[in-house]
């Protein structure tokens, strides 16, 4: 799914600096509350459904093009979501900025597949995120992956196996539950179409 560049939404990340994590300062009055994030948010469907139904947590959603998070942005603000802060930069930015042991959630909804060998560095299951994943988790701390592509979700479960993460489950078909989960874009996109949604839980 491409997205057609908006300077609107561009203008509105500019506008809206009380929907934006401009750095993770864990001092910070955000902080005080346990901490989920999501990498690769898109224009924000599933966080901003996942985080009404968890009031209890406060939530960081990762999207590192700014016309696509401001979107984001648009949407979070328009529903007067109090628990989600856009943070609209690379997540590798956020990886070194977070301390170990620190986040209970990490959600992966649908990200880049890069099919290319070559560039399988990029992937954001490449086991180097993995390692970034396990070492700001808390122990007992899950990460939810969500994709249609076979290839990543074949290569996921290869890294996984060099990384210290316990598997919990993994679902070539995995049958979409609203009470405890939220549809993204692309998931909705994909299920109209027929194709089945492979989903991986793991646990620090
Ligand atoms: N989660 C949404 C969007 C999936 S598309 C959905 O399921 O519909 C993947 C998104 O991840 C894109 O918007 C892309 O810009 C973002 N992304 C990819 N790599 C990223 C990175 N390293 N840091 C932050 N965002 C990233």
């Amino acid at each position: 799914m491409r997205t057609k560049f908006k300077q609107w939404a561009v203008d509105y990340l500019g506008e809206h600096p009380e929907i934006i994590l401009p750095k993770i300062d864990v001092e910070s009055e955000y902080f005080k509350k346990p901490i989920s994030l999501e990498v690769g948010s898109g224009k924000g469907d599933f966080i901003l459904n996942f985080s009404s139904m968890h009031l209890d947590t406060n939530f960081i959603a990762i999207e590192r093009v700014e016309s696509v998070a401001g979107m984001m942005a648009k949407k979070l603000v328009d529903a007067k979501a109090e628990n989600v802060l856009v943070f609209p930069f690379d997540a590798r930015i956020a990886f070194e900025q977070l301390p170990e042991n620190y986040v209970q959630a990490i959600y992966l909804n649908f990200v880049d597949p890069w099919p290319k060998k070559r560039h399988a560095k990029r992937r954001l299951t490449y086991k180097t995120f993995l390692q970034q994943y396990y070492r700001v988790l808390k122990s007992g701390g899950y990460l939810f992956f969500k994709s249609d592509n076979d290839g990543l979700y074949e290569f996921t479960m290869e890294e996984i196996k060099e990384s210290k993460f316990t598997l919990v489950s993994s679902e070539p078909e995995y049958m979409f539950n609203e009470s405890n989960d939220a549809m993204t874009e692309y998931e909705r996109k994909f299920r109209d179409l027929g194709q089945p949604i492979h989903r991986i839980v793991l646990k620090k």
